[in-house]
């Protein structure tokens, strides 16, 4: 009968290096686990050192709580945790460990010792584990705090210590892992050491100063701080500067109640707001944590746990896009060249004068550029009906005022760039709907090679690059109509007939529906045709036919290439290739719409793919490179 049975109960050792799998994947894994019961056992300063990427040794030193001799004995056994007691716990988990694993499976694979003393014992204990063995516990003198000792990991399962790699790669991994932890928990004393080298020590302190000693003052200086809260949620920490970028996601840390996680849906949520600041393949820099009640998710997905399930990821999506987006148009984006710091009401500039004729000051008109020897009287409230409220040195202003409807916004790029707010009660002579009052000076705008707008401004010169410019606002409202803001759609008096290749015919259904919303009227004939009887606005007459192939071949490269929506990448797709090119002339009203509607644009600074539009030369910049001022 006996030799009936085949199932046998697995003898504890083995279901503890089954489990270690798990758990203990490599040094880093351990580390984390050790870490995490450090924390657990409320240590404020935490050392780690490692040896030969932590394969021949991870030692952790905390001041924490300590143990008993009764609970430094039970530690080592499996689903032994002085974390859960009731089941309802798992519920709402607030501490790291609850499987009571980590230290059964860590004792399976590797020679573990372990030092603890709690503050108010006499004694403090040493535990020696060795895989298979029976644990040594005797008493040892020790300072409160617990120090474990992890050597020769995976040294009795040769297939595992086979498959971790180098050194230095391990190494890799566990610095990685430290970083998330210096970036998380904040008040706590964290020092780690690669063999004899300080790698960290850092004092507790905010996510600034550990930031900066952590990345160096060029990142720390590109930060643009982030925070929303709401009843349900809290978001804070910073996100990078656009120019802040890494071709790979190593500079994306991403927490939930202080612990590291990973989540696609939010990285995507933050890489859509970036998406069209950035260059092609490049990933934001930030560091966010996110606050929220444990009932809200679940981090259980995994043992690894930096997976986690959100009760409503929709929510949370919208939240992380909401406040990137924000951060990121509340702050002057603008590539410049000019000094943001300038700051004055007068636009008559003291100039010293060194030349043939002798050494002598003069005033200058920043305004005009005319050279004036004595400054005409002015009383202060004409400068400010003239120059409102000095000159605009960010639109910052701009964007933190309710957010308009691309065709309602009441001030035209004229007021914008030369800083006169149409809403100031002085101004109320000026008819706010009509626009062509307000228009920029013939002579003050102009094109060069067919390809650059120059505007000159109250503070110097801003030069524009025609296409991008375009692009970005072709961009907006191909968005906005497909969110269906407004009708973008003009009528064909000849509608046309297209026909379509299998290919573009296949990517005309995926995308048919917001072809519609952008402004096409289509209707689908038998073979592949489809006829073309309205067109989005700016679609040129003639060109109906051409262009929505080119859409769609556009769309098409963009689907490989760019990680975004496929509305973004139909925005994109219609946008770049109806944008007026390089070469085109422009007539004088044609540069003043341009402008007139890049200025209304959310972002005018960037265009789809991420280059800078605007770029900015002061009249200071300009004098101090001629030496007029010093
Ligand atoms: P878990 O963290 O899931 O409870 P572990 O195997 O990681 O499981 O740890 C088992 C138990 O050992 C913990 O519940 C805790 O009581 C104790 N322990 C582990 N590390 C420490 C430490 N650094 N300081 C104090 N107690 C510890
Ligand atoms: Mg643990």
């Amino acid at each position: 009968m006996t030799n009936d049975r085949k199932i046998k109960i697995l003898p504890e050792f083995i279901s503890n290096q089954i489990a270690a799998g798990e758990v203990v994947q490599r040094p880093e894994s351990v580390i984390k686990e050790l870490v995490e019961n450090s924390l657990d056992a409320n240590a404020d300063t935490i050392a780690v050192i490692v040896k030969s990427g932590g394969k021949n040794l991870i030692h952790i030193v905390d001041n924490g709580d300590g143990m008993s001799r009764e609970d430094l004995a039970l530690s080592i056994k499996r689903h032994a945790t002085s974390k859960i007691v009731e089941f309802e716990d798992l519920e709402q988990i607030y501490t790291y460990g609850f499987r009571g694993e980590a230290l059964a499976s860590i004792s399976a694979v590797a020679n573990l010792e372990i030092r603890t003393k709690r503050l108010n014992d006499e004694l403090g204990w040493k535990l020696s584990g060795e895989p298979n063995k029976l644990e040594i516990i005797e008493p040892f003198n020790a300072d409160k705090g617990t120090q474990i000792f992890v050597r020769n990991l995976f040294f009795n399962v040769p297939a595992r210590r086979k498959f971790l790699k180098a050194d230095l790669t391990e190494f890799r991994y566990i610095s990685d892992m430290m970083l998330r932890f210096a970036l998380s928990k904040l008040d706590v004393r964290l020092t780690f050491y690669d063999d004899d080298s300080l790698i960290f020590d850092l004092q507790p302190g905010n996510l600034a100063q550990r930031i900066d000693a952590l990345f160096g003052s060029v990142t720390s200086q590109s930060l643009l701080p982030l925070k929303i809260e709401n009843d349900f949620i809290k978001i804070d920490g910073f996100i990078g500067h656009p120019h802040l970028t890494k071709k790979s996601k190593s500079g994306q840390f991403l927490f939930l109640n202080e612990r590291s996680i990973k989540s696609k849906f939010i990285s995507h949520a933050i890489f859509s707001s970036y998406e069209h600041l950035l260059e092609k393949g490049s990933n934001p820099f930030y560091v966010l944590n996110i606050t929220l009640n444990p009932k809200y998710f679940d981090v259980n997905v995994h043992p690894q746990k930096n997976e986690v399930k959100f009760e409503d990821e929709k929510l949370v999506y919208n939240m992380f896009h909401k406040a990137v987006t924000e951060t990121l148009t509340s702050n002057n984006l603008a590539p410049e060249i000019s000094f943001k710091e300038f700051q004055s009401m007068s636009p008559f500039e003291k100039v010293n004068v060194n030349n043939e004729f002798g050494n002598h000051s003069m005033f200058v008109n920043k305004e005009t550029g005319e050279i004036v020897n004595s400054i005409p009287k002015i009383e202060p409230q004409n400068f400010s009906s003239n120059f409102n409220s000095g000159y605009p040195n960010t639109y910052r202003d701009r964007f933190s005022q309710p957010t308009q409807q691309f065709d309602q916004k009441k001030v035209s790029a004229y007021d914008m760039i030369f800083g006169r707010s149409t809403n100031s009660e002085t101004n109320h002579n000026i008819e706010h709907e009509d626009f062509s009052t307000a228009k920029i000076p013939f002579n003050q705008i102009w094109q060069m090679h067919y390809k650059y707008i120059f505007v000159q401004t109250a503070e110097g010169v801003k030069i524009i690059d025609q296409h991008a410019a375009h692009e970005r606002i072709l961009y907006e409202k191909a968005s906005k109509a497909m969110n269906k803001q407004f009708s973008n759609c003009q009528s064909l008096l000849f509608p046309g007939i297209i026909k379509f290749t299998a290919s573009e015919y296949a990517i005309y259904q995926e995308i048919k529906e917001d072809l519609i919303n952008l402004g096409y009227d289509l209707t689908e004939k038998a073979d592949q045709e489809v006829q073309i009887s309205g067109v989005p606005l700016d679609i040129k007459t003639g060109l109906e036919n051409q262009s929505l192939r080119e859409i769609i071949e556009q769309f098409d490269e963009y689907q490989k290439v760019r990680e975004t929506t496929r509305r973004d990448n139909l925005a994109a797709s219609y946008s770049c290739r109806n944008a007026i090119k390089t070469g085109h002339k422009l007539t004088y009203d044609e540069m003043v719409q341009l402008v007139d509607d890049l200025y209304k644009c959310e972002i005018p600074y960037a265009c789809p793919h991420g280059r800078p539009i605007i770029l900015e030369m002061s009249i200071m910049e300009l004098d101090k490179k001629f030496g007029r001022i010093l």
